[in-house]
């Protein structure tokens, strides 16, 4: 990834910080936004570049932009859990911003990244969705419609950015050690009545292998993605996840 130009969205901590560094550790020059500042602190120190930027914010992705001077690879990772709770019960605020930051930001991103990338001759973008991205969610419905249609992008922008040599595929986490996790179990635990000891149960029960990931694992998978070793993968869903074999925790 030497001398490469990468773009980390929602990248000051958890899954985006730790692609963040895989990329760095590659050799690549990495520029993280974050909608809090807060979280740079450690990119800054790293010397990489920083924005503070929120992607659902169209002003903020275009000066976000307008400060690269060039890019190779953009990783669409920001992201919200949204609401947890029945369907009649979702606010339509909290509706609105899950679409606008995990969907909307991914769309605000690319637009604005893709010029910049045929201007490279070519580049990959990466967007971070989720098993919920093809599964169904209980309880999870804005997040689910969210990530469904990150992943309709993904397969769209294959097909239309491919003639220009862009490659677009999206990773599926599954379940992250974490603090995310925590507030995702402890979300879930106060909407069903059930115990966080229980909720952990039946996630690491949903996989194959029985465990969560880590951001490591998931920054491996997205620098081999953008890696010349996969120069021939486009508008593919790759699941690091253990093999998620359903949503339901009950
Ligand atoms: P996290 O909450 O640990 O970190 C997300 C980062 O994104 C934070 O630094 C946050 O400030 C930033 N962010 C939030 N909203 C933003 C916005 N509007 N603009 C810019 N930055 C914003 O979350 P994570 O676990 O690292 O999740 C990263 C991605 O992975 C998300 O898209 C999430 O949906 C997805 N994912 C996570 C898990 C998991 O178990 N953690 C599982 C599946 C998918």
């Amino acid at each position: 990834m030497s001398e490469q130009r990468v773009v980390v969205t929602g990248g000051g901590r958890g899954i985006g910080w730790a692609i963040a560094q895989a990329f760095a550790t590659g050799g690549a020059r990495v520029h993280v936004c974050d909608v809090d500042d807060g979280a740079l602190g450690p990119a800054r120190q790293l010397g990489f570049g920083t924005s503070v930027c929120d992607v659902a914010d169209a002003g903020d992705v275009a000066a976000l932009f307008a400060r690269l001077d060039g890019l190779d690879v953009l990783v669409n990772n920001a992201g919200i859990a949204g609401p947890t709770g029945p369907v009649d019960e979702v606010d339509p605020a909290e509706w609105d911003r899950t679409v606008a930051v995990n969907l909307t930001g991914a769309f605000l991103c690319t637009r604005a990244a893709v010029p910049l990338l045929r201007g490279a001759g070519g580049g990959a973008i990466v967007n971070i969705a989720s098993s919920a991205g093809v599964l169904g969610y209980p309880l999870r419905a804005p997040y689910a419609a969210a990530k469904w249609g990150l992943v309709g992008l993904t397969k769209t922008l294959a097909m239309e950015l491919g003639p220009a040599g862009i490659r677009v595929n999206a990773v599926n986490p599954g379940p992250v050690e974490g603090e995310r996790m925590q507030r995702v179990i402890a979300a879930e635990a106060a909407a069903t009545g059930r115990s966080p000891d229980e909720v952990r149960a039946g996630y690491l029960a949903q996989t194959s292998l029985g465990a969560f990931v880590t951001p490591a694992e998931i920054a491996a998978a997205v620098v081999w993605l953008c890696s010349p070793a996969a120069a021939k993968v486009t508008g593919q869903v790759l699941g690091v996840d253990g093999n998620t074999e359903t949503l339901r925790t009950t």
